[in-house]
């Protein structure tokens, strides 16, 4: 793995007792490709991977513009960092575009730059951002036109078999149509982070229209939902994403619980950390399946999930977004007796009492 540039020297002659061959060990076993630079911006050491991403051709620096960083480190002693574009080969326009983190080790007089690839990150970006667009566009069309044919069936057919079969299709589509959803909005979860293009989310106001959402099948189950005080604090992070997650406990709280009972979503601020417990009268959760009823598709009583039109996605979705958010979820529950989920998220720095949100 391990390439000096001058291999025919003895170590002895390295001017560099920086480049030592332990760290050019370390240095070669490593991700990302490194260069050290001795005064007069002489090479010392390139590790094999700086070929490989072109930052060295035949002995010689292609990547000069990284001279321009290895000199500010040099001049200000402070570390450096740019992004800089390299030609894909020596013929061709084709460019690879690499981050580069130079730093200057005064007692050794050399300067260590590391650079990593940002094309094949942003490629395989790209490609997994197609693949789930194209996923949903391949998915969603059959699913929409199946609905619609089975809708119409329902509606032509006086026998009753043919409504049966048209009904079982529709809810089939129905559960299908969720399932494919609830992969695309976890494929996406999986790869952002909400943190990075973040807004503040009133948490009384995202309660409020989780709770909203799961009206109508509160109400075909004559289920209460019962909503504790406003905490007015807010959260930095993504609204839709949040609402999704308290909305994904909510439903489930209706779902497995019998009719006539009540849910109850309290919140509950406190210095740094603002809880959302949502607490059901239902079946409860076994110690046994608490420990993997947030794993994808992972369902106590697949039978009674498909009824409902479960997917088992939706608790590791919930675990993802607040994850993603910087917080925690943790569970208590007794079978027959219910379920109390509590999400903690940490409140913003300046939260809403500073009229910022
Ligand atoms: P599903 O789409 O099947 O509801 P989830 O990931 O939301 O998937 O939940 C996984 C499993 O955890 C469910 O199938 C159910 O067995 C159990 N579960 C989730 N929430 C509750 C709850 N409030 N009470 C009892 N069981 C629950």
């Amino acid at each position: 793995m391990v390439r000096a540039l001058r291999r025919k020297k003895n170590i002895a002659e390295y001017e560099l007792d920086f480049a030592t061959p332990e760290v050019q060990e370390i240095l070669g076993s490593l991700d990302f490709a490194s260069v050290i630079f001795s005064a007069g911006d002489r090479i010392e050491y390139y590790s094999s991977s700086a070929i490989t991403l072109g930052v060295i051709r035949e002995e010689k620096l292609v990547a000069t513009s990284v001279l321009n960083l290895v000199r500010k480190a040099r001049r200000t002693g402070l570390p450096q960092s740019g992004h800089i574009e390299v030609p894909r080969g020596p013929i061709g326009e084709g460019t690879r575009k690499l981050f580069a983190k130079v730093t200057f080790f005064a007692n050794h007089d050399a300067t260590f730059a590391v650079f990593t690839d940002e094309s094949e990150a942003e490629r395989v970006d790209a490609v997994r951002r197609d693949f789930v667009a194209n996923i949903s566009h391949e998915l969603k069309t059959p699913i929409s036109a199946l609905r619609t044919l089975s809708e119409a069936v329902t509606v032509a057919s006086e026998d009753p078999q043919v409504n049966k079969f048209a009904f079982m299709i529709e809810s089939q589509v129905e559960r299908l149509s969720t399932l494919v959803q609830e992969i695309i909005d976890l494929s996406r979860l999986q790869d952002t982070d909400p943190l990075l293009d973040a807004l503040h989310v009133d948490i009384d106001e995202a309660v409020d229209e989780a709770i909203d959402q799961c009206q109508v099948l509160a109400g075909t189950r004559e289920i209460d939902i019962i909503r504790g005080p406003l905490v007015k604090v807010s959260v930095v992070g993504d609204r839709t994403h949040l609402i999704m997650a308290f909305h994904n406990l909510i439903e489930n709280a209706i779902n497995y619980s019998p009719d006539k009972t009540r849910v109850a979503v309290n919140t509950i601020a406190t210095d740094k950390i603002v809880e959302i417990v949502v607490i059901d009268q239902g079946v409860g959760i076994s110690d046994s399946d608490q420990a993997r009823i947030f794993e994808r598709f992972y369902r106590v009583d697949p039978a009674r999930s498909r009824e409902t039109g479960g997917t088992g996605l939706g608790l590791s979705i919930v675990k993802h977004v607040i994850g993603n958010h910087g917080g925690d979820i943790s569970l208590w529950s007794s079978t027959g007796i219910g379920s109390t989920f509590t999400i903690r998220l940490p409140i913003a720095d300046d939260s809403l009492d500073d009229g910022d949100q």
